[in-house]
């Protein structure tokens, strides 16, 4: 198959077309053939190598997988699917069999993989995937639109599901013009709430719909709370880290803070311990959204006709220089990679 990987971890400039041998599904496996991808930053990070998590060498990227079912291996029971179906592959796995896996709770399993960083990712032609991982395709909506869905689209909806957003509240997204920040965004206004958006691209979350946009600075946020809000924000998510403390001051008394990623270079924060107990505050971690979240998250964006915000749309072949470009803080929402190799 023709894949973009690499062969060595470093700059953009190590990803490269290569060809690779095919897939073989093992036992409660399928191998689906891509369609499209898309580009998230984890693809850059384990691009640079992911501290403590060694890869095996070549290595394909790519955590969002839309494509068909090609083939199944041996004793695989297929389910609802049928070889031919169009599926979304949802963008973490679990054991299978521990206590968590067993309820639909995949996304705490301790031995998760996700395509593209554990194993070959959507960056390939082909990939193998077990058929716990899949996700039905809804027809209402594009491949473009879909190949954006697992990643960005089934965590933002699973931190405003456990942050148990509703109409009328206030949530604060901290990091509003990437991928997450923008899925944040729609998904919110779409939930009924208000808005305030931290980004350095004020104008294209005004046109997403964020009610109150500001720089990352902290008087001017805590200005923008005290003129909006009763007290603080019912809800803050940060996807930054070292913005964590910003969260914590904007939020009101009893209010919820997510936190998932960091994009820093340091995981570590020093933070008053008295900022959580006074203000009863719930400080929530999270990543990687189970199936059913993702599952939730598109019958929602189909009954509501919400749409994904896909800045572009290019070829799994441009990966390197769409790298640098996220790399220099360059991408605005979801870029989809089609898979054309001619
Ligand atoms: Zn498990």
């Amino acid at each position: 198959m023709w894949a973009v990987g690499f062969e060595k971890h470093g700059d953009p400039g190590v990803l490269k077309v290569m060809e690779l041998p095919d897939p073989r599904p093992g036992p409660r496996e399928v191998i689906i053939r891509v369609l499209a991808t898309s580009l998230n930053r984890i693809d850059t990070i384990v691009r640079r190598g992911y501290p403590g998590i060694p890869v095996k060498l070549p290595h394909v990227p790519g955590a969002d997988i839309v494509g068909y079912i090609e083939s199944v291996g041996p004793d695989t029971d297929l389910g609802e699917f049928r070889v031919g179906d169009l599926v979304l592959v949802s963008n973490v796995w679990g054991c299978g069999s521990c206590r968590f896996c067993r309820v639909g709770m995949e996304d705490h399993c301790q031995s998760w993989t996700m395509p593209g960083f554990h194993v070959w990712g959507g960056y390939g032609e082909l990939v193998r995937v077990p058929v716990r991982a899949l996700v039905r395709a809804p027809k209402e909506m594009t491949i473009n639109e879909l190949a954006v869905l697992p990643l960005a689209y089934g965590v933002s909806w699973k931190a405003l599901r456990v942050a148990n957003v509703g109409s009328g509240d206030w949530v604060l997204v901290l990091g509003g013009s990437g991928g997450v920040g923008t899925a944040l965004t729609i998904l919110a206004k779409a939930l009924g709430a208000r808005v305030i958006a931290v980004t350095t691209r004020p104008s294209l979350l005004k046109s997403l719909g964020a009610d109150v946009v500001v720089g990352y600075d902290r008087e001017e946020l805590m200005n923008a709370v005290n003129e909006n809000t009763e007290g603080g924000v019912d809800v803050a998510i940060d996807s930054i880290g070292d913005t964590l403390p910003m969260a914590l001051d904007a939020i009101r008394p009893g209010g919820t803070v997510v936190t998932f990623g960091v994009l820093g270079r340091s995981s570590t924060l020093q933070i008053d311990i008295r900022k959580f107990y006074l203000r009863h505050t719930r400080l929530i971690g999270i990543h990687n959204a189970a199936k059913s979240y993702l599952r939730e998250a598109i019958e929602f964006m189909v009954s509501r006709g919400v749409k994904p915000f896909i800045s572009r749309v290019a070829t799994v072949k441009e990966a390197p220089s769409l790298h640098e470009l996220m790399e220099s803080r360059g991408v605005v929402g979801k870029v989809v990679m089609i898979h054309e190799w001619d």
